[in-house]
Formats: C-alpha cells, structure tokens, sequence
C-alpha cells in the first residue's frame, strides 16, 4: 500500500494589470481549482492596487488564493507559469516587473524555507509588499511566517507604519 502524502497548506499571490484583469484573475483561480492532488480553500478579496513598477503602469488586481495540495513545490511551481502562459504572459518583451496579463507566485508553504535557483519560499518580497500583505492578512491573519514566526498581521501593521527595515521596491509584480 502507498504511503499516503499529506497535503501542504500553501498561499499563491495573484496579480493582473494587462488585458481582462478581471478575466485573467478568475481564469487564474479555476485552474488552480483543477491542480492535480490540489483543493483550493479560499480566495481573498480581489483589490485594485495602484502600479508601483517601471514606466506608465495600468492598476493591478491583486489578491491571494490558499490552496492544499500533494504537489511538490516545484511542480506547483511548474503549473504556476504554465497558467500564466495560458493567459498570454509574455516575459521576453517586457522588462522586469512589467505590465503583465498574469502573475502567480508562491508566496508560502506551510512553514517550509526553500531556497533553490528558480524556486525561493517564503517569497523574498512578500513583506515589502503591501498588495501582498493585505489579502494574505485577510485571508491567514494569523499564519506564522518562517523563520521568525511573524504574522501577516504584525508584518501588515509594520509595513504599514514604515518600520520594517525593508526597502520598498519599485513594483506590484
Ligand atoms: P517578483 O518575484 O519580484 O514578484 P515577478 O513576479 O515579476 O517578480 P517573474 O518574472 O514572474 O518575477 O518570475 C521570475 C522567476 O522567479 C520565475 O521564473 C521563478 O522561477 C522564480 N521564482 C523564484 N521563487 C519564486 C516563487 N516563490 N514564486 C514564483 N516564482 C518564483
Ligand atoms: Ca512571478
Ligand atoms: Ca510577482
């Protein structure tokens, strides 16, 4: 008999200012609902954020989705970019934190620190990011952060009052 895997909680940021935002988003969130070994949980609240990357931006959608799946990171990873594929992202003609149909990252998963080329968790930039931090502290207000055992909350609050220590950077992608 196999072993059975248990599911990993895991939290995904999504992001959309090119295009049918709209669309994209809810595109976005059927396919994570069709991951193999994966159930979606709960969506946060889509919010409209303004650009903060380079050049003349359109708004962002943003929001998070939280999922429990048996899939590997890296395979999650791999059906992350897949699905933005599918909704036309095209990395090679925009520059870095560009305008973009679809943005999916990984931002957690569980409480595991994973830093590998092409694959880093908790997200480097989550707690500099304030349309990151608002529909994660929505959704998992309590959720401890490895590895200091922060909370989207408490970072939420710090990032709020600008004492962080984090540069903020030029960017919602
Ligand atoms: P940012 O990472 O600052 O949010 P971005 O989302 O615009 O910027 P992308 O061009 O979408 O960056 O991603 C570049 C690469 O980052 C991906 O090809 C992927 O391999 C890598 N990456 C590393 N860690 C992660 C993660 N936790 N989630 C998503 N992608 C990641
Ligand atoms: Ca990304
Ligand atoms: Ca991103």
């Amino acid at each position: 008999m196999k072993t059975p895997i248990t599911p990993t909680d895991c939290f995904i940021a999504l992001g959309s200012n090119l295009g049918d935002r709209h669309a994209h988003i809810r595109a976005a969130v059927e396919s994570l609902t069709q991951l193999p070994g994966t159930e979606l949980i709960r969506v946060s609240t889509i919010i409209e954020t303004e650009p903060v990357g380079p050049g003349e931006q359109d708004r962002y959608l943003n929001g998070v989705a939280r999922m429990r799946t048996t899939l590997s990171p890296q395979e999650l990873l791999r059906h992350l970019l897949r699905i933005e594929l599918e909704r036309g992202r095209d990395r090679a003609n925009s520059p870095r934190w560009g305008s973009r149909t679809l943005d999916l990252d990984l931002l957690l998963l569980d409480d595991r620190v994973i830093d590998e080329h092409g694959l880093t968790v908790p997200h480097p930039r989550l707690r500099e990011r304030l349309f990151v931090l608002e529909p994660l502290a929505e959704i998992a207000p309590d959720w401890r952060l490895p590895p200091d055992g922060r909370t989207p909350r408490d970072l939420l609050d710090l990032l709020r009052r600008g004492t962080t220590g984090a540069s903020v950077r030029p960017t919602n992608g």
